[in-house]
């Protein structure tokens, strides 16, 4: 045999091998199962001189506000699936990381051009109408491409840079784009912040705002939930998603976190002082949970300000890209062992919220925003909130709605059965010593 077949053939039996198939088609794995194949497949590049590819697709949809609240975008990409198996070859892997992106794996190509041509078929199949129940569905394709070793040495970095190629791609109304380095800083996340925000973790210049949570039954606010904030030199108030998405690009979301968890803590003894009483919620990116002595950082922040760790609530969201659900969910039981509660954000927008219920360790669900927006027009997300409450009650959880702008909704929601309410409608998020004059005024 040829070295090179050879090495074809070790390539293909190693792929399969990954998946435990035979690899006689492509195939749908899970998102951890995707992680673990795209190190294998670099492990094997790295040895053989080959060039691995992955492909972020976005599927784009022309009724994008319709397809966000029904149950339609996950039909969608049920269907998505289905038409990919079998289409490709018999070594790559693929999966949905969210309601609307797929990323699919190309071990072992000869040449970059091979990717390219992979996009175009993935387009073409992809282009062709969905009949999803009584309706024909389009959407429009949009790729992101990278290579391995040019784009990016590990796999999370490779993910990353074809969500931002495929962003770019998105962005300038273009059907594919392949990674480039400038991306990252042309890309409207990174925007040249990096460097400023270390500095300003560092020196404490950045802000944490509290947005109270009102409980229904008493009207009485009993929680907030700490949002960061941050006014960058020569730049002006940076979006806390833009912050959160910066650092974690960057590497410096441990550091943000920290900083999170500290300040907050520290502020809930400080409001104790000043009998305000009240419990804090904290957010968690993704990548925190990954950090498997974060259980310890957070133990240490709870001897150092003393606080109760029954009245703190760790917010998690169901992953945009792809993590280790196993070690995210070991994290968050030792978490539930230091008495710590858990929330799960953004119910009801993700892949898989369902049996994030089912597997995660929580104490609270809090339904987005889009379904409490549209609450008092349209029967659908009535139902979709109903169905969620009576979900969380079954599994023993607290309701928080969040994104509740008017008293419309609010008694909408009352109705419904949600325990808590966050939203404009009693306050934005407040600076430490605003909030305890909002508090204060309340009879
Ligand atoms: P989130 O956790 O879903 O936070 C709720 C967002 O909704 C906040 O946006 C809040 O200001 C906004 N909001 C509150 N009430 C209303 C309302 O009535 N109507 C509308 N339209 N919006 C409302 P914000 O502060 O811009 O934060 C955006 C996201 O950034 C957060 O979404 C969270 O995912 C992330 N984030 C913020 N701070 C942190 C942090 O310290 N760590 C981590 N990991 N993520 C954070
Ligand atoms: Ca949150
Ligand atoms: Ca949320």
């Amino acid at each position: 045999m040829p070295s090179d077949q050879k090495l074809q053939t070790i390539a293909s039996i190693k792929a399969a091998g990954v998946a435990g198939s035979d690899a006689a088609e492509s195939q749908q794995i899970t998102r951890e199962g995707l992680i673990s194949s795209i190190n294998n497949a670099l492990e094997f590049a790295r040895m053989s001189q080959r060039i691995v590819g992955l492909l972020m697709v976005h599927l784009i949809r022309p009724d994008k506000l319709e397809a966000m609240v029904g149950a339609a975008s996950g039909e969608l990409m049920k269907h998505a699936l289905l038409r990919l198996q079998g289409a490709l070859r018999g070594a790559d892997r693929y999966t949905a990381v969210s309601d609307e992106k797929i990323i699919i794996l190309l071990p072992n190509l000869k040449s970059a051009s091979q990717a390219n041509l992979a996009a175009d078929k993935v387009q073409r199949l992809l282009e062709e109408e969905f009949s999803i129940g009584q309706s024909l569905v389009h959407v429009r394709p949009v790729v992101g491409i990278v290579l391995f070793p040019d784009h990016g040495e590990i796999a999370e970095e490779l993910v990353v840079h074809a969500d931002i190629a495929a962003g770019v791609a998105v962005s300038q109304d273009v059907a594919q784009h392949s990674f480039q380095h400038e991306d990252r800083s042309d890309s409207d996340v990174y925007l040249g912040l990096e460097a400023p925000l270390r500095e300003a973790i560092r020196t404490n210049r950045i802000q944490l705002h509290y947005q109270p949570q009102v409980q229904l039954k008493s009207g009485k606010c009993v929680s907030v939930e700490a949002l960061v904030r941050w006014d960058a030199p020569d730049y002006g108030p940076v979006a806390a998603s833009t912050i959160i998405r910066i650092a974690e690009i960057s590497g410096t979301i441990g550091t943000l976190t920290d900083w999170v968890i500290n300040t907050a803590f520290r502020q809930q003894t400080e409001w104790k002082k000043l009998g305000i009483d009240v419990n804090i919620s904290v957010n968690l990116s993704t990548i925190n949970l990954a950090n498997s002595e974060l259980p310890e950082k957070i133990q240490q922040a709870i001897g150092t300000w003393g606080v109760d760790p029954q009245r703190i609530t760790f917010e998690i969201t169901e992953s945009a890209t792809i993590g280790d659900t196993q070690r995210s969910i070991a994290v968050l039981n030792r978490l539930k062992a230091l008495g710590l509660k858990v929330a799960l954000d953004d119910f009801g927008t993700g892949y898989s919220s369902l049996s994030y219920v089912k597997n995660f360790p929580l104490d609270e669900l809090k339904i987005d925003k889009l379904f409490v927006q549209n609450i008092c027009d349209s029967a659908a997300d009535q139902k979709i909130v109903r169905s969620i409450v009576a979900l969380a009650h079954s599994f023993n959880l607290q309701v928080v709605a969040e994104g509740v702008e008017d008293d419309a909704r609010l008694r909408e929601l009352k109705k419904l059965g949600c325990d808590l309410v966050q939203g404009y409608v009693f306050s934005p998020a407040l600076p430490a010593s605003h909030f305890a004059n909002w508090m204060r005024a309340r009879p």
